[in-house]
């Protein structure tokens, strides 16, 4: 059993971020999923990774047998297949999905089973946007993710990133910002993770995937600009730089609080965590 800390802070009393919604965008390859569960750890807030959600339904839907290869090419052409639609939808509906929502420790459950490695594979990249593009599909994870970030948001805070977090899911948050990188960069970095290398061969099997992909996720969310109201970051730089600019705009969105030992404000700690 682990012993109560001696002096507890007014911040451990009561969470600094509790209340905090943060709303972050952007395409695959931005480096959003590092930067938000840094930003969240630091906040002590939760963390919400909404492209998982879609990842496990496109995961349960291959398991269930279903031929989202062979849809993924015919939404290309424009056609959907209204029979599968139908049924993936009404499977998203029924599933037993869990999301874990700790920042040091984020895990997907999918009826009991943890998928939380296997739905980064690449065969789920590539016919995750056929899942997406759905609009039944979208409508049902859509609610769950708001139930999630509303829980959250209560108990300690929570930074939730995805495609359409700022636009749709929570047009509210105090902070929107969508996060934005250098093209090559962005690349490099997804072929790192796909490919275990960024040399040329590599970038060029990974920009058919990233564009495409982008290509299919921008008809049903508008993440490739800032709405009104949302800030852009650039996260061309080091994580350090990146989790320092996003700690700043969620500093100037928290009330100012003072605490019985004195007058430091949430802005101060969040900029002194950065
Ligand atoms: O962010 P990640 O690459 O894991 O997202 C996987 C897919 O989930 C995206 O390519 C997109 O099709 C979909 N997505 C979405 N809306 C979100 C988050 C992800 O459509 N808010």
């Amino acid at each position: 059993m682990h012993a109560p800390p001696e002096h507890p802070s007014p911040s451990s009393a009561r969470p600094r971020a509790r209340g905090l919604v943060v709303a972050v965008d952007g395409p695959s390859g931005s480096g959003k999923s590092t930067l938000c569960r840094r930003t969240a750890a630091a906040l002590g807030a939760g963390y919400l990774d909404t492209g998982a959600y879609y990842r496990a339904v496109c995961w349960a839907a291959l398991e269930d047998g279903f031929d989202l290869a062979g849809a993924s090419s015919s939404a290309a052409a424009g056609e959907r297949d209204h029979g599968l639609d139908e049924a993936v939808s009404s499977l998203a509906r029924g599933l037993d999905l869990r999301v874990g929502t700790d920042p040091e420790r984020p895990y997907v459950i999918v009826r009991g089973t943890d998928v939380t490695a296997a739905i980064r594979e690449s065969r789920i990249s590539a016919a995750v946007s056929v899942v997406a593009t759905n609009l039944e599909v979208r409508a049902e994870l859509i609610a769950r993710q708001r139930a999630a970030i509303a829980a959250q948001a209560a108990q300690r805070g929570v930074v939730a990133e995805g495609r359409d977090l700022t636009t749709v899911v929570a047009p509210d948050a105090a902070v929107r910002v969508l996060v934005v990188v250098d093209e090559e960069r962005r690349l490099a970095r997804r072929a790192l993770e796909l490919h275990g290398s960024a040399d040329a061969a590599a970038v060029d099997r990974t920009r058919d995937e990233v564009v495409r992909r982008d290509r299919d996720d921008s008809t049903v969310a508008a993440f490739t600009e800032a709405a009104d109201g949302v800030t852009v970051l650039d996260n061309s730089g080091t994580l350090e730089k990146g989790v320092e600019a996003l700690l700043a705009l969620v500093g100037a969105a928290l009330p100012v609080r003072t605490s019985s030992s004195g007058a430091q404000t949430a802005h101060d700690q969040a900029g002194a965590r950065a």
